[in-house]
């Protein structure tokens, strides 16, 4: 069946007591049992049985199992954001000693978690060049627990070929790991380019136009531990479980996934081409031809290209009287809301790291980074191209 089909006809259990035509918000916190051993059984694991909301609760299992249908994968974990999905993952791997191998090329506070938080609980994080097969495998030693990677990187725009990545990983007994918040799971087969774990920020895509924090772990079945990890300690232990009412609302976003997201590659596509035209401005966005990674990105991700595109202007004070100018697309974070964002990156989602850090990881002060919203694109052109026009008259 068509995975769009699928997601809109997502079953749930019945008889439902008034014939609910979507699955309801339990917001309940504890389960009632008929008997102790019921209560065991569930407390223990040995049934599916909810018995309290932090580990597992009707609603989120309901996006889960959605989740987990469209994939093919063996378990579907949510989380309250993305980040929380990123930590959980990361941690169920790894340990004091143990080694991720990833790039410089990351989302802010996932690089910050790697280098700085986790570091300080021993866990050693070395970056590399992650387009470079030949550097990683000078880095994957026996202690390396996973590679780490974001199938486009957030904001450098990066893509990496996961199958070699891949092959380096398991040729050495870890796994791979990959953020794939840029262009949603529907559209990827992560699992037969040899990614054991997607991780992704559903806030984004799957929430349906900013409706909700979340963040998905889907488990692949083939990184040892990692199921049971995640459930029997990351959520016992840690939280950060999704809610019932981010997972009612993400189980809607997802029935309406791809007309979105179909709609919003196009209308990010229509406004690479029309910016691309101006010799000023320098155009990142896989979908154009001349872009570096357009073939690997069209291979990889079925000839989908997401709703992120870069502008590199001539200077940081040019970026900033863009992004001033602007009187239709909005000055703020957040990817593929339904409306157009416009942030600079360097000042804000990286402005408490350090200019040297900062250079290393290509966070350019020049980079403005735009999310494509579901606007009539010829609107969002016209917007962009007066903000340009006032931000280039004077340099
Ligand atoms: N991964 C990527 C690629 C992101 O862009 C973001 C946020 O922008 C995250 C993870 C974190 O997600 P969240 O904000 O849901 O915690």
């Amino acid at each position: 069946m068509d995975k769009n089909t699928s997601a809109i006809h997502s079953p749930f259990p019945r008889p439902d007591a008034y014939g609910a035509l979507a699955m309801p918000v339990y917001h309940c916190l504890a389960y009632e049992f008929p008997d102790h051993q019921a209560m065991i059984d569930s407390f223990t694991q040995v049934s599916d049985d909810p018995d309290y909301s932090r580990v597992t609760n009707p609603t989120v299992i309901h996006l889960e199992q959605m989740v987990r249908r469209l994939t093919g994968a063996t378990d579907v974990v949510a989380f309250t954001s993305g980040m929380a999905a990123i930590s959980a993952a990361v941690m169920a791997v790894a340990g004091a000693g143990r080694r991720v191998v990833t790039s410089r090329h990351l989302f802010g506070n996932t690089y910050l978690l790697l280098t700085r938080t986790l570091a300080r609980f021993g866990v050693e994080t070395v970056l590399a060049d992650l387009t470079d097969p030949e550097e990683v495998r000078r880095v994957v030693n026996d202690r390396t627990c996973c590679i780490y990677l974001e199938t486009i990187t957030n904001p450098q725009m990066e893509v990496a070929d996961i199958r070699a990545l891949a092959d380096i990983a398991h040729a050495a007994g870890a796994a791979l790991l990959a953020d794939t918040t840029m262009i949603p799971f529907i559209y990827t087969d992560a699992r037969a380019l040899g990614v054991d774990v997607e991780i992704l920020s559903s806030t984004k895509y799957i929430s349906g136009g900013a409706t909700s924090l979340g963040g998905l772990v889907i488990d692949y079945g083939t990184c040892p531990d990692m199921a049971r990890n995640l459930r029997k300690d990351m959520l016992m232990n840690l939280g950060g479980y999704m809610t019932p009412h981010a997972a009612y609302m993400q189980t809607l976003g997802m029935e309406t996934l791809s007309t979105r997201y179909e709609a919003q590659e196009r209308n990010a596509m229509a406004v690479a081409t029309a910016l691309s035209h101006r010799p000023e401005v320098k155009v990142c966005y896989p979908g154009l031809p001349d872009n570096p990674y357009h073939e690997l990105a069209a291979r990889q991700f079925g000839g989908h290209f997401g709703a992120m595109l870069t502008l590199t202007l001539p200077s940081q004070e040019a970026c900033f009287r863009m992004i001033d100018a602007l009187k239709l697309v909005r000055r703020a974070t957040n990817l593929f809301d339904n409306r157009s964002l416009a942030i600079h990156p360097a000042s804000t989602i990286f402005g408490t790291i350090d200019a040297d850090t900062r250079r290393a990881m290509d966070v350019s002060e020049l980079l403005i980074r735009l999310s494509i919203g579901l606007e009539n694109p010829a609107d969002v052109i016209a917007d962009l191209n007066q903000a340009l026009d006032i931000a280039l008259s004077r340099n």
